[in-house]
């Protein structure tokens, strides 16, 4: 076998950036007038809120082109 072999092949798919948890809510200050925290939704950046590794066909075929 060459190349590089993933930790578990379970989770092989899951964002390296982010683990799976793709999207996060962040507090941007201050409240809104009814009192609710005023946050921003961020996606991740690497798989833009997808929480997936977009993994070649060939790769899961055994990795050659
Ligand atoms: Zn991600």
């Amino acid at each position: 076998m060459t190349g590089p072999i993933p930790a578990t092949t379970a989770n092989a798919r899951i964002c390296p950036n982010c683990d799976g948890f793709a999207t996060a809510a962040v507090s941007s200050g201050g409240r809104d007038h009814r009192g609710h925290l005023r946050t921003l939704t961020v996606n991740c950046p690497a798989c833009h809120g997808h929480g997936t590794w977009h993994t070649r066909a060939a790769q899961l075929a055994g990795g050659r082109a």
